[in-house]
């Protein structure tokens, strides 16, 4: 087990800075998300603490001893990639015991050790087959094998459901917290799926452009987002934003926007200029005593919700609603905002005000 701790990380590829200043601190025991969008920096990022890549400047303490600059074969961290890494031409008991055998490990500590691990991972009938004809979930499994088998201080995981179809991926992403649970070890763990990392993580680490966007528990990032990009990119469909000019005061308890009085929670900093008014959907609810309104424009039936959009002055707005809750195309309705739940943000810099 261990705990890392990243300060002041930074890559550059000449040029072309990939990950800039960067600071966070992964618990021991913890399954920790790297999330952002493609060419973020979520893999240099993982490839550093792993010791794949060297950083430019910062440190990487794992259990206390800073390892920035030492390679990955000091570092004691497995390393499970997407495309199931595994050797084609050997079977299933070879391709796990593999990284034993390469310690120098006794053949019955192998065996018994084998034993354990595809036990726990549910793989000991196919232990003997070999493994180019397995199911991708089975591969998958085996590449787990092959990496918990050495009981390293910590996995580093690079999207490793990515070449799963979406189904088996949901399982597949359920087995892995599971066996997380039953281990304890500290995973890093890189996704550009904004639901994977809700589902799976115990904090997530947001990035956007190389930078920290936000780090936090699920529950913080999607209720107290830092920013309209975290806002925009957590949850599905993402947050409305109604854009509007005024100010806010110390203590207020609404905003003045276009022609209505909207609640915000209070103590906020005073600010004057361009606001972007963030409410989730499920916070907004179709009324007929509201005095905002709108029009209909598309209802998308999801079971017990439904995803309405209504078109307001102030531009498109998602509701989720009940589904029992008849909407029709074209028809005029009222709007409440669960005002206590919005967050506000500065339109200029992007960044939820406090
Ligand atoms: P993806 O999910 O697409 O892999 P990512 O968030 O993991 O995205 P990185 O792979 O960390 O992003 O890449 C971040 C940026 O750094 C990208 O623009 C990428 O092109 C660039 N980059 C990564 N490795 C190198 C390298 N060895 N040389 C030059 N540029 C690189």
């Amino acid at each position: 087990m261990a705990e890392i701790i990243i300060r002041n990380l930074r890559k550059t590829f000449g040029d072309f800075t990939a990950v800039q200043s960067s600071s966070f601190k992964i618990e021991d025991g913890e399954f920790f998300m790297l999330l952002g969008p493609s060419g973020c920096g979520k893999t240099t990022t993982l490839r550093m603490i792993a010791g794949l890549e060297l950083p430019t400047s910062g440190e990487i303490y794992i259990d206390g001893q800073e390892v920035g600059q030492r390679p990955a074969r000091q570092r004691d961290i497995a390393f499970v990639f997407q495309m199931f890494a595994l050797y084609p031409h050997m079977n299933v008991r070879k391709n796990i015991s593999y990284p034993l055998i390469s310690q120098g490990m006794s053949k019955r500590q192998v065996t018994e050790k084998v034993a354990e691990v595809s036990r726990i991972l549910g793989i000991e009938d196919i232990l003997d087959r070999p493994v180019g004809g397995l199911s991708g979930g089975d591969r998958q499994r085996v590449a787990l094998g092959r990496a918990i088998v050495r009981e390293p201080k910590a996995f580093m995981m690079d999207e490793p459901l990515g070449a799963l179809d979406a189904e088996f991926r949901e399982h597949m992403a359920e087995e892995l917290r599971a066996l997380h649970d039953r281990m304890g070890a500290t995973t890093v763990y890189v996704t550009h799926d904004q639901l994977e990392a809700m589902q799976m993580g115990d904090k997530i680490v947001v990035m956007n452009h190389g930078v920290i966007e936000q780090f936090g528990t699920p529950q913080d990032v999607y209720d107290k987002p830092a920013s309209m990009f975290v806002a925009d990119f957590i949850g599905s469909p993402p947050m409305n934003f109604l854009r509007f000019h005024g100010q806010v005061h110390p203590g207020a308890s609404s905003v003045r926007m276009h022609h209505a009085d909207l609640v915000i929670p209070s103590a906020r900093e005073p600010f004057e200029g361009d606001l972007v008014y963030g409410i989730r959907p499920e916070h907004i609810s179709l009324t007929d005593e509201s005095d905002s309104r709108g029009e209909v424009v598309a209802a998308e039936y999801l079971g017990t919700t439904q995803i309405v959009t209504v078109k307001t002055p102030g531009g498109d707005l998602k509701a989720r609603v009940p589904s029992g809750q008849t909407v029709r195309s074209g028809e005029q309705v009222g709007l409440t905002f669960n005002g206590m739940t919005a967050t506000l943000f500065d339109n200029q810099s992007g960044r939820a005000l406090r």
